[in-house]
């Protein structure tokens, strides 16, 4: 990195006072309480010339380090004399009120898995209103986009943007904040590669439907893997994203899974009068979902199998002649995976067998593990560390169990990493009060330490980005490590 001394940035006071409302807030108040409103407002009024100054560099970068100090997560000296770091740094908050409507705008707006309309919407239009040349419904699916900028497509860095929402409970996985982060990342590496005229290209790639809700037909994969499939990925150097959490992890330990429809069939009959002439399909739902539970007791406590009866008949007085359950099971490996997926097909045609009845397997499109990139990694890590955060050690960061995601089919197609930032606090303590998937993360998904967290998180991983255009030793290295364990 040059290292070219420039002069410290002077805060403007006349804005400080309006950006508290953005950044500082009590990081325990509940969603009602905390400035939103004030912050949104500020954000729209900005863009359209109200009575409210303009932001400037300046106040906004002498706000977050406020932040960042009081929460003893301080900036190094980096990002103020680093001339491709601080370019990154102030573009990232320059964009940041702004960054801030549109995340609460998807949280107030949440959408299921390629339903994502408004969303895709939303992100596309800002995109281009910042100069990056969009694709909107991009490779076969019409909420997916892909935004583009940068001189040269001799290096190509992808990032990705997710904004599916989970059925009832929202933005419980926080991907207003993943959306924002990538936007936030492209607008980073543009920035820098504008201004130094570098040999580059940014693509943020906008991924519908990470989740797995049943609310699309199971033989549908999650976005990217389509997308991957479509060619989207074709000429990509690398690809990242982040994700919010309660905890600071670059190598998370996400497990490959697979998911499978069940459906027993047998025969209807009158539940009083002549059960003997039927054949129960919820008997045999039912000795599956009690077979697996015994399962459990002779499995690794890495592997996981979990599921649902979706259909369990239609009456209480009618033996059912038909149920369908989903079950998904993972493992830390896709080939543990395998061995699994043959454990449980063996209790439903064991079940089908005991009750007479028949039964009909349809397996989803499996996720793979995430393969982290150790090259990539490090450089992120690098960057958390130069804004004041310290993680445990890659073991201990290893031995956190998580959930699973379509990144994993990405980065067994080209090198990439998946840190997840904790949005509760910006000095690296787990927070074991709230986990992904809970109403509780919904609400902590919008306050203002959630915003500076994944602002942070963005600038490190545009800087890993930066990394691998500015160094082509380490982004051969980065490849050669990628061929090596893919
Ligand atoms: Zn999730
Ligand atoms: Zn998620």
């Amino acid at each position: 990195m040059s290292s070219e001394k420039t002069n410290t940035p002077v805060a403007s006071p006349g804005c400080l006072a309006i950006f508290k409302n953005l950044f500082i807030s009590n990081s325990n108040s509940s969603p009602e309480t905390i400035s939103e409103k004030s912050a949104l407002a500020y954000a729209l009024a900005s863009s359209s010339s109200s009575t409210l100054p303009p932001p400037t560099y300046e106040s906004i970068h002498q706000e977050m380090s406020q932040v960042q100090a009081a929460t003893g997560a301080t900036l190094s000296d980096l990002w103020e004399q680093d001339e491709f770091a601080k370019t990154v740094h102030l573009a990232i908050e320059a964009a940041s009120a702004e960054l801030r409507a549109v995340s609460l705008q998807l949280h107030d707006n949440p959408e299921l898995g390629y339903q994502e309309y408004k969303a895709h919407a939303l992100l596309t239009d800002y995109l281009e209103k910042k100069g990056f040349a969009v694709q909107r419904s991009a490779y076969g699916l019409e909420t997916a986009f892909v935004a583009t900028a940068g001189n040269s497509e001799k290096i190509v860095i992808g990032v990705c943007s997710e904004y599916d929402a989970l059925p009832g409970i929202g933005h419980a996985c926080g991907h207003n904040l993943i959306a924002i982060s990538g936007v936030a990342t492209a607008l980073g590496l543009k920035a820098v590669i504008e201004k130094f005229d570098l040999q580059a290209t940014v693509k943020l790639f906008g991924t519908p439907a990470e989740e797995i809700t049943s609310t699309y037909p199971i033989e549908t994969s999650g976005g990217k893997i389509t997308m991957l499939n479509n060619g989207a990925f074709e000429g990509t150097d690398i690809c990242m994203m982040l994700h919010g959490a309660n905890a600071d992890v670059v190598y998370p330990a996400f497990l490959a899974l697979d998911t499978v429809e069940v459906e027993f069939f047998g025969k209807a009959s009158h539940a009083s009068a002549s059960p003997w002439e039927g054949i129960n399909a919820l008997d045999a739902a039912v000795l599956s979902y009690t077979n697996i539970g015994m399962m459990r007791q002779q499995m690794k406590s890495t592997l996981r199998v979990h599921g649902i009866i979706k259909e369990g008949g239609k009456a209480a007085n009618i033996i059912p002649d038909y149920t369908k359950s989903v079950y998904t099971v993972r493992a830390p490996k896709f080939d543990e995976v395998e061995v699994l997926k043959k454990r449980v097909e063996k209790i439903f045609t064991g079940a089908a067998a005991s009750t007479g009845c028949t039964v009909k397997l349809t397996w989803g499109v499996p996720y793979k593990d995430i393969l982290t990139n150790n090259h990539l990694a490090d450089k992120f890590e690098h960057y958390m560390n130069s804004q004041g955060l310290h993680y445990p050690s890659k073991a201990e960061q290893q031995s956190k169990l998580s959930g699973s995601t379509d990144m994993g089919n990405l980065t067994y197609a080209l090198p990439g990493i998946h840190p997840m930032f904790n949005i509760l606090n910006l000095v690296g303590e787990d927070d074991k009060t709230m986990g992904l998937h809970t109403t509780t993360f919904a609400a902590a998904a919008v306050t203002p330490l959630a915003h500076t967290a994944t602002l942070r998180a963005s600038k490190s991983l545009a800087m890993t980005g930066l990394e691998c255009i500015l160094d082509s030793e380490l982004l051969q290295h980065v490849k050669d490590e990628y061929e090596k364990n893919k």
